[in-house]
Protein backbone atom coordinates (compact mmCIF):
# COMPACT_ATOMS: atom_id res chain seq x y z
CA UNK A 1 0.00 0.00 0.00
CA UNK A 2 0.67 3.42 -0.37
CA UNK A 3 0.10 6.95 0.91
CA UNK A 4 -0.32 10.66 -0.33
CA UNK A 5 -0.32 13.69 0.84
CA UNK A 6 -1.12 17.16 -0.39
CA UNK A 7 -1.81 20.16 1.12
CA UNK A 8 -3.29 23.76 -1.11
CA UNK A 9 -4.01 27.51 -0.52
CA UNK A 10 -5.34 29.74 -2.55
CA UNK A 11 -6.72 33.68 -1.69
CA UNK A 12 -10.40 34.65 -1.63
CA UNK A 13 -10.89 37.73 -4.51
CA UNK A 14 -13.85 39.35 -5.57
CA UNK A 15 -15.55 38.60 -9.33
CA UNK A 16 -14.25 34.93 -9.71
CA UNK A 17 -16.93 31.57 -9.54
CA UNK A 18 -15.69 29.85 -6.57
CA UNK A 19 -14.74 26.60 -7.41
CA UNK A 20 -14.44 23.74 -5.23
CA UNK A 21 -14.29 20.02 -5.26
CA UNK A 22 -14.88 20.95 -9.28
CA UNK A 23 -18.63 22.48 -7.96
CA UNK A 24 -19.23 26.31 -8.17
CA UNK A 25 -20.65 27.54 -5.06
CA UNK A 26 -22.47 30.55 -4.15
CA UNK A 27 -20.53 33.09 -2.97
CA UNK A 28 -19.49 36.49 -3.47
CA UNK A 29 -15.75 36.04 -4.00
CA UNK A 30 -13.70 32.68 -5.70
CA UNK A 31 -10.50 31.61 -5.49
CA UNK A 32 -7.67 33.14 -7.25
CA UNK A 33 -4.36 32.35 -8.66
CA UNK A 34 -3.80 28.84 -10.54
CA UNK A 35 -6.02 27.76 -12.89
CA UNK A 36 -9.13 27.88 -11.27
CA UNK A 37 -8.57 27.63 -8.07
CA UNK A 38 -9.91 24.52 -6.62
CA UNK A 39 -8.13 23.96 -3.49
CA UNK A 40 -9.37 21.12 -2.89
CA UNK A 41 -8.85 19.20 -6.11
CA UNK A 42 -5.29 20.62 -5.87
CA UNK A 43 -4.21 19.09 -2.66
CA UNK A 44 -6.00 16.09 -4.26
CA UNK A 45 -3.75 15.97 -7.04
CA UNK A 46 -0.33 16.35 -5.22
CA UNK A 47 -1.73 13.77 -2.98
CA UNK A 48 -2.33 11.07 -5.46
CA UNK A 49 1.56 12.44 -7.12
CA UNK A 50 2.92 11.85 -4.03
CA UNK A 51 1.80 8.53 -3.68
CA UNK A 52 3.40 7.68 -6.53
CA UNK A 53 6.36 9.80 -6.27
CA UNK A 54 5.63 11.50 -9.02
CA UNK A 55 6.46 15.32 -10.01
CA UNK A 56 3.95 17.79 -7.84
CA UNK A 57 1.14 19.98 -9.45
CA UNK A 58 3.16 22.58 -9.77
CA UNK A 59 6.05 20.79 -11.94
CA UNK A 60 3.60 19.48 -14.34
CA UNK A 61 1.30 21.83 -14.95
CA UNK A 62 3.94 25.35 -14.59
CA UNK A 63 1.42 28.76 -12.78
CA UNK A 64 3.60 30.87 -15.01
CA UNK A 65 2.15 28.85 -18.39
CA UNK A 66 -0.23 30.86 -19.85
CA UNK A 67 -1.86 27.80 -20.54
CA UNK A 68 -3.24 26.91 -17.38
CA UNK A 69 -4.61 30.09 -16.46
CA UNK A 70 -8.39 29.74 -15.56
CA UNK A 71 -8.44 26.00 -16.55
CA UNK A 72 -10.81 23.50 -14.90
CA UNK A 73 -8.13 21.79 -12.21
CA UNK A 74 -10.12 18.31 -12.84
CA UNK A 75 -7.93 17.89 -15.69
CA UNK A 76 -4.75 18.11 -13.01
CA UNK A 77 -6.53 15.53 -11.23
CA UNK A 78 -7.17 12.97 -14.06
CA UNK A 79 -3.55 13.26 -15.15
CA UNK A 80 -2.70 12.37 -11.52
CA UNK A 81 -5.26 9.37 -11.74
CA UNK A 82 -3.41 8.37 -14.80
CA UNK A 83 -0.11 8.71 -13.16
CA UNK A 84 -1.81 6.38 -9.98
CA UNK A 85 -2.69 3.75 -12.67
CA UNK A 86 0.37 3.59 -15.13
CA UNK A 87 2.39 2.64 -11.72
CA UNK A 88 0.00 -0.77 -11.18
CA UNK A 89 -1.73 1.28 -8.09
CA UNK A 90 -5.51 1.50 -7.59
CA UNK A 91 -7.14 4.40 -5.14
CA UNK A 92 -8.75 3.14 -2.20
CA UNK A 93 -10.10 5.91 -0.05
CA UNK A 94 -9.55 9.87 0.10
CA UNK A 95 -10.07 11.86 3.23
CA UNK A 96 -9.91 15.97 3.20
CA UNK A 97 -10.26 18.35 5.20
CA UNK A 98 -11.04 21.97 3.93
CA UNK A 99 -10.11 25.52 6.32
CA UNK A 100 -12.14 28.56 4.90
CA UNK A 101 -14.21 31.02 6.90
CA UNK A 102 -16.99 31.50 4.65
CA UNK A 103 -19.04 30.14 3.08
CA UNK A 104 -20.38 26.72 4.77
CA UNK A 105 -19.63 23.60 3.31
CA UNK A 106 -22.31 21.50 4.63
CA UNK A 107 -25.00 22.40 2.79
CA UNK A 108 -22.74 21.83 -0.55
CA UNK A 109 -21.00 18.60 1.05
CA UNK A 110 -22.51 15.85 -0.90
CA UNK A 111 -22.09 17.49 -4.12
CA UNK A 112 -19.10 18.06 -3.43
CA UNK A 113 -18.42 14.71 -2.78
CA UNK A 114 -20.69 13.30 -5.68
CA UNK A 115 -18.41 15.04 -7.90
CA UNK A 116 -15.02 13.70 -6.44
CA UNK A 117 -16.20 10.47 -6.24
CA UNK A 118 -16.97 10.88 -9.99
CA UNK A 119 -13.51 12.26 -11.33
CA UNK A 120 -12.02 9.08 -8.93
CA UNK A 121 -14.32 6.74 -10.40
CA UNK A 122 -14.92 5.76 -6.78
CA UNK A 123 -18.17 5.62 -4.33
CA UNK A 124 -18.80 8.06 -2.71
CA UNK A 125 -18.36 6.35 0.40
CA UNK A 126 -14.68 6.47 -0.03
CA UNK A 127 -14.36 10.44 0.04
CA UNK A 128 -14.08 11.95 3.32
CA UNK A 129 -14.90 15.68 3.66
CA UNK A 130 -14.65 17.85 6.39
CA UNK A 131 -14.67 21.63 7.03
CA UNK A 132 -13.54 23.99 9.71
CA UNK A 133 -13.54 27.34 10.05
CA UNK A 134 -9.74 29.11 10.75
CA UNK A 135 -9.88 29.96 14.36
CA UNK A 136 -7.16 32.31 15.76
CA UNK A 137 -4.98 31.63 12.65
CA UNK A 138 -5.49 34.90 11.10
CA UNK A 139 -6.60 32.79 7.72
CA UNK A 140 -9.74 34.70 7.07
CA UNK A 141 -9.39 35.76 3.38
CA UNK A 142 -7.73 31.97 2.30
CA UNK A 143 -9.12 28.64 1.78
CA UNK A 144 -7.24 25.48 2.72
CA UNK A 145 -7.29 21.95 1.86
CA UNK A 146 -5.38 19.05 3.02
CA UNK A 147 -5.66 15.77 1.42
CA UNK A 148 -4.58 11.85 1.83
CA UNK A 149 -5.05 9.26 -0.56
CA UNK A 150 -4.43 5.42 0.14
CA UNK A 151 -3.33 3.26 -2.95
CA UNK A 152 -2.99 -0.51 -3.24
CA UNK A 153 -1.43 -2.44 -5.68
CA UNK A 154 -3.42 -3.68 -8.01
CA UNK A 155 -1.14 -6.03 -10.12
CA UNK A 156 1.48 -8.02 -8.07
ZN1 LIG B 1 -3.82 25.48 -5.93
Amino acid sequence: MRIGYGWDSHEFQPGIPLRIGGVTLPHSRGLGGHSDGDVLLHALTDALLGAVAAPDIGSLFPPSDPKWKGADSAVFLREAVRRVQRTGYALANMDATLILAAPKIGPHAAAIRGNVAKLLGLPADCIGLKAKTPEGIGTDNAAIAHAVVLLQREKP
